[in-house]
């Protein structure tokens, strides 16, 4: 069975193919600048890159593209269309109406559109990319994986605000929690390494890259995690603010005078890292550079912070499962910068938690990094949401044919 995995952005179309006899990755890519002038497919096929400059004006365009690429003599993997048995998309914001991956028919888009206004720059592209996908792909089914699914399983206590209890009816205004198929795929992936069964430990994933975000992962169901109603709270991250007092906004806008089209922009774009090094970069090799390389100031503060916040949110993770087996690391800082994952564990000593330097000093590969003797695990699992995606497309799509059989 061939599953074509899609991830629709704003201006980009990200996509892989996988054979999912042995869930091997046929073929990897992306249409970048979607809308935009110099607009181009890289496309990956073993080991070899491909890039092609092309005008795509829009996301039915961008996936024409990588259709036909992905059936061309020379480029591609497959004969033709028809080899590709199912669609899986990634959607970020599934609301409360999504615990899981769902077929998708036309009761499912309309409830994708009722979520836009939880999701107004994510949920619009997502639905782009299955619109466009559903029209060239009509005959194949076309599965949603969410990435708020895997917290749905959060308790009131930690998904209610302190706000008045009418807004959460009125407007659902409440933690969703993101970043869910990659929390999903390392606390499993975690303990498949410990050897034990996930039903029996407590996790604390930590998805450390240019968004961020901690969960509490217990007995393999999500408690808790750190980015909340959107994907602004909680961590520092490249450009997002995370936590703060909620009274600084209205002084803000007062004191600046900012609509609050302009405050959502300086905390989402101009925040965090970037904010706080004094605008020098978003991106954490450029900080950990600056501040370790260059001894520069305000690079060394944003360091510190960033991996401050981090360790307060698993002290407090620990806390909210009464104890903590395993934490691991992912996504582009957590599975390469072996400085931000001993800072991190540095504050974690208490809990009787001891990283080895020499099996820290690793990158973008699996392994345990704490000492023997050390009470709690430390991992370093590369994320993979794209085969989660495919499996539970193989799944659904699987049942839907299980069930045609039986009638
Ligand atoms: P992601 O959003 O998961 O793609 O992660 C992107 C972030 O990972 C960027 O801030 C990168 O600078 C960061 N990153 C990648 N490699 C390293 C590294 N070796 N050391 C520190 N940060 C890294």
């Amino acid at each position: 069975m061939k599953i074509l995995v899609i991830n629709a952005g704003s201006s980009s179309l990200k996509y892989q193919l996988f054979d999912m006899k042995n869930e091997n990755v046929l073929c990897s890519g992306i249409v970048e600048r979607i809308g935009l002038n110099g607009s181009r497919l890289v496309h990956k096929v073993q080991g070899k890159k491909y890039t092609i400059e092309s005008a795509v004006k829009d996301h039915k365009i961008a996936l024409k593209l990588v259709l036909d690429i992905l059936t061309d003599k020379e480029k591609g993997v497959i004969k033709s269309m028809n080899e590709i048995n199912a669609v899986g998309h990634r959607v970020v914001h599934g609301g409360e109406t999504f615990s899981g991956s769902v077929l998708i028919d036309e009761k499912v888009m309309k409830a994708l559109e009722d979520n836009i206004e939880l999701a107004p720059l994510h949920n619009p592209p997502n639905i782009m990319g299955i619109r466009a996908a559903k029209e060239l792909l009509p005959d194949v089914p076309h599965v949603g994986t969410f990435d708020t699914a895997f917290h749905q399983t959060l308790s009131k206590k930690a998904y209610l605000y302190a706000i008045p209890l009418r807004y959460y009816t009125k407007y659902k205004i409440r933690r969703y929690g993101f970043h869910g198929t990659s929390h999903f795929y390392v606390s499993h992936r975690t303990a498949e390494i410990l050897n034990k069964p996930v039903e029996e430990m407590k996790i604390i994933t930590c998805h450390i890259g240019n968004g961020s975000s901690v969960a509490a992962v217990k007995y393999g169901k999500s408690v808790d995690t750190s980015m909340g109603f959107t994907p602004l709270e909680g961590l520092v991250m490249g450009t997002r603010s995370g936590d703060l007092d909620p009274a600084i906004v209205t002084f803000l806008q007062e004191k600046e005078n900012l609509s609050y089209k302009e405050i959502n922009s300086i905390l989402n774009k101009e925040s965090g890292a970037f904010g706080l090094s004094n605008g020098l970069s978003s991106d954490m090799r450029d900080i950990e550079n600056a501040a370790l390389e260059d001894h520069n100031d305000a690079a060394k503060i944003a360091l510190d912070i960033y991996d401050y916040r981090i360790a307060k949110y698993v002290g407090a993770y620990a806390a909210a499962m009464n104890g903590v087996d395993a934490i691991t690391f992912t996504a582009g800082v957590g599975e390469n910068s072996a400085y931000a994952r001993a800072d991190v564990c540095s504050y974690l000593e208490f809990l009787g938690l001891k990283v080895d330097p020499n099996k820290n000093n690793i990158r973008g590969k699996e392994a345990i990094i704490s000492t023997d003797d050390s009470k709690v695990k430390v991992l370093v699992v590369p994320t993979n949401e794209e085969l989660v995606i495919a499996r539970d497309t193989q799944k659904i799509t699987q049942n839907i044919k299980n069930e045609e059989e039986v009638s």
